[in-house]
């Protein structure tokens, strides 16, 4: 009997392509009472595509750890440990000049407060324009020369401003171009700040509490920009938030973090539905339900700790309700997997 192999019978392979690696990424501070370890052997994988959620309190790590996936942390912070893969290629030891065309251009960040990322004596228009500029994202001409004098290069790139403006709903946008950043509302200068961080049409958006300053239906709107932008340019987001229900509304996969460490991953229907780790169950105790009647919310106990100064053992034995002699022990607390993707630390598993 003949055997025929047909190209339709092959098993085809959807997972979308990977974007980028973090492994066992450590960034450190050091401080007058010692040594901060703001991230802690991070780890985790992002595909094309993906809306990944980094949750926790402030001073967990969540945008150190975007920080040192640009090398842009602050000094005297400093990247110790580990790998940032990006499409392969290690960011972490790329040379400034390549990391300055990767920002932006290949990565672009929104940061949480507007009013302090615009220039405040530039036209929005012009700020949106410089990005395009800077990356020759539309130049039609070579060397420095023929680029200045070159007149169709910057009507190609004010076309470029208009459309992005449009594309994230400023309302007449050749006229507001003109406008400067006090010109606009809240919600607004934060749409500029997207078109900033769009204009170079990027692979990675990083958005670290991009909707914090704002009230509750502008953050909606803005998370809906992000969610069209994530569906028509199938630009991948890390969505750094202290907000549960917004990653939950807005995310593929969640990553919790507390003290700089990774202590539970998961897609968000498997940490919302069921979470693992005492944090994360503590985290969505303090949500408010509209089903559920409730007289209060309950607040996770006690502090943040000081990183400066980690209790032995796990970080979070001081507030846990399920806390065991062990959990305050110096001891390993490795990362369990629980299932494909599915991570948390604790000693309860
Ligand atoms: Fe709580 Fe112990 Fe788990 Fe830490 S390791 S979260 S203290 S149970």
């Amino acid at each position: 009997m003949m055997f025929s192999w047909k190209l339709e019978d092959q098993p085809v392979d959807t997972t979308p392509p990977l974007l980028l690696e973090l492994r066992n990424l450590t960034t450190v501070f050091p401080t007058r009472r010692g040594l901060v370890r703001a991230v802690d052997g991070m780890s985790f994988m992002l595909r094309e595509g993906e809306k990944l959620g980094i949750v926790g309190e402030s001073g967990s790590g969540k945008t150190v750890t975007l920080l040192s996936i640009l090398r842009l942390v602050p000094h005297p912070g400093e990247i110790v440990d580990g790998e940032a893969l990006f499409l392969g290629e290690d960011l972490l030891h790329k040379p400034r000049t390549e990391m300055r065309k990767i920002r932006g251009k290949e990565i672009a960040m929104i940061f949480q407060d507007p009013l302090t990322t615009l220039n405040p004596v530039f036209p929005v228009g012009e700020q949106i324009r410089e990005s395009l500029g800077i990356h020759n994202i539309v130049s039609s001409s070579n060397g420095w020369l023929s680029r200045l004098f070159d007149r169709r290069r910057i009507a190609a790139e004010q076309e470029r401003v208009i459309q992005v403006m449009r594309d994230v709903g400023i309302p007449s946008p050749v006229e507001r171009a003109k406008n400067y950043p006090h010109q606009f509302s809240g919600g607004m200068q934060q749409r500029v700040i997207i078109a900033i961080a769009l204009s170079c049409e990027p692979h990675l958006l990083l958005a670290d509490e991009p909707t914090t300053a704002l009230d509750v239906t502008i953050q909606a709107q803005i998370m809906d920009l992000l969610n069209k932008i994530n569906r028509e340019h199938g630009t991948s987001v890390i969505l750094v938030t202290h907000n549960l229900g917004v990653v939950a509304e807005f995310c593929d996969n969640i990553i919790v973090m507390y003290a700089g460490w990774m202590m539970e991953k998961g897609t968000v229907e498997e940490v919302i539905a069921d979470p693992k780790h005492p944090y994360t169950q503590g985290l969505l105790r303090c949500l408010p339900r509209i089903s559920e009647k409730r007289e209060k919310i309950h607040p996770i106990p006690g502090l943040v700790p000081d990183l400066a100064r980690l209790p032995p053992g796990c970080p979070f034995s001081p507030r846990c309700d399920q806390a065991m002699p062990e959990c305050k022990e110096d001891r390993p607390f490795p990362l369990i997997e629980l299932g494909e993707g599915r991570l948390v630390r604790c000693l309860l598993y």
